[in-house]
């Protein structure tokens, strides 16, 4: 069978295009916004009246929105249309925080399966493909999201769910699964538990294709897990306030994430200022749904630091893309004044082949200093005798103060000694007494 290489004609516009549908899209949306007692209020607060905001330019009037504005409005304070025209809500997993609450319409979900089978397809998805999600299905947005929209491509899908590693693995080999959605942690986990049932996924698999996403990684981390499993990995980017995945995705070229500009308008901020910053530098991300029904954000502040990737990306789509994400800006550690994020050491440990890809970060204090370890899991083939494994720690040591400037304890153990995580992979233990 052949296929067009594009799932929608709005992934080729060109820039001008793609902004005279953002404008279009914007006026809608913003006169959409006064369905919602919040947004009439901020509007009113601000002294602004939708016909204030004409042009892509103007959307700078509009103030911002926040995790907190979801929080206050908790549950349905922030809907646009009667609720009795709402058909699902997810809620977030709270990861950092209360729970939030976002409301969809029956055409936001199609539209968010549309978003999300564009992704698949754009990395060759097809539906000759079997695809398996390893997500939990229910209120994280990665199950239901991946589910609808590989559904809406055609591939035949096995909806495994989280956990159960031994029943995926089953489920890969019986079924001859293609396609698969993973964080990074449970892929790396996926391998591991394979290796132990004496299974290569690259002879006795069909994997070809890996939407891996929901939490920071590293370049390393990535051609870790395609070597791991001899699939192609591409970066999926998404959070429950936008949908869930379907935001940003990775083009073949895997030179970044195409950020759907059909759907969001994009800024980069500087976290401190609320000032756009350069195309380059590296900020907070902040959306503008164009297409929400149910809960339209405008000029959301997702806390997610990233920036635009100069420059046009050779596969054909004008939409820029986002580089990786570096973190949360609630995620960063700030030690004895250095301000450090968890990804600058997963990007050290990663370079080195004898180590495994769990770690994990504890703050101390330890008799008024601040104090940092990093416990790394080694592989038990690569060091045998003690003094290598000296050896080892100490170089992991010299690099990483090289990379966050101050000087970890680095501790490394045996596989399959530090906790697993069912959901997102806990990286960070503060045990440091606040004064
Ligand atoms: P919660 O906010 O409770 O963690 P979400 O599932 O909505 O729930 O998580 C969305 C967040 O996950 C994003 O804001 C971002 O911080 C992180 N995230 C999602 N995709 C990626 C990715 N590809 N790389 C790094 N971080 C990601
Ligand atoms: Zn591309």
């Amino acid at each position: 069978m052949s296929y067009s290489e594009f799932y929608n004609p709005e992934e080729t516009f060109s820039r001008d295009a793609i902004c005279a549908l953002q404008t279009e899209r914007l006026r809608k949306t913003v006169a959409h916004c006064m369905g919602s007692a919040f947004y009439r209020k901020r509007f009113a607060d601000a002294g602004l009246s939708p016909e204030d905001i004409m042009t892509l330019d103007d959307l700078k009037k509009v103030p911002f929105t926040t995790k907190q504005d979801l929080r206050d409005t908790y549950p349905f304070g922030m809907a646009s249309i009667p609720l009795s025209e709402c058909t699902r809500l997810h809620s977030s997993s709270g990861t950092t925080g209360n729970p939030t609450v976002i409301l969809h319409s029956r055409r936001d979900l199609e539209e968010w399966a549309n978003a999300v089978a564009r992704c698949l397809w754009m990395v060759g998805c097809r539906p000759e493909d079997v695809f398996q999600n390893t997500s939990g299905y229910g209120m994280f947005t990665g199950g239901l999201g991946f589910q609808y929209g590989a559904e809406r491509l055609g591939m035949l899908t096995v909806p495994a769910a989280a956990g159960n590693t031994l029943r995926q693995i089953k489920f890969f080999t019986d079924f001859k699964t293609t396609v698969v959605h993973a964080i990074p942690s449970y892929a790396a986990r996926l391998y591991e538990v394979m290796c132990e049932r004496g299974i290569d996924p690259r002879k006795d698999t069909s994997l070809r294709i890996l939407a891996i996403g929901a939490e920071p990684h590293s370049e390393d981390t990535r051609k870790r897990i395609e070597d791991m499993l001899g699939v192609k990995a591409y970066n999926s980017f998404g959070m429950s306030e936008m949908c869930g995945p379907g935001v940003a995705f990775e083009c073949p070229r895997q030179e970044g994430m195409h950020i759907w500009e059909d759907y969001y308008i994009v800024e980069i901020i500087d976290p401190v200022t609320l000032e756009p910053v350069p195309d380059g530098e590296v900020g907070e991300l902040v959306l503008t749904t164009l297409k929400r029904e149910a809960m339209p954000l405008l000029r959301y502040r997702t806390r997610d630091l990233t920036r635009i990737i100069p420059g046009e990306c050779p596969c054909g789509r004008h939409h820029r893309r986002i580089d990786r994400i570096k973190g949360r800006s609630d995620d960063m550690i700030i030690l004895r004044g250095v301000n450090i994020f968890p990804i600058q050491v997963e990007q050290v440990l990663m370079q080195f082949k004898e180590l495994a890809s769990d770690y994990l970060i504890t703050l101390e204090n330890e008799g008024g200093n601040d104090g940092m370890t990093v416990e790394v899991e080694f592989t038990e083939h690569s060091l045998d005798d003690y003094s290598a494994l000296q050896r080892l720690e100490k170089n992991i040591t010299r690099m990483l103060r090289d990379e966050i400037l101050v000087t970890p304890r680095v501790k490394l153990v045996p596989k399959g000694t530090l906790p697993q995580s069912e959901g997102k992979a806990v990286r960070v233990r503060d045990l440091r007494k606040q004064y």
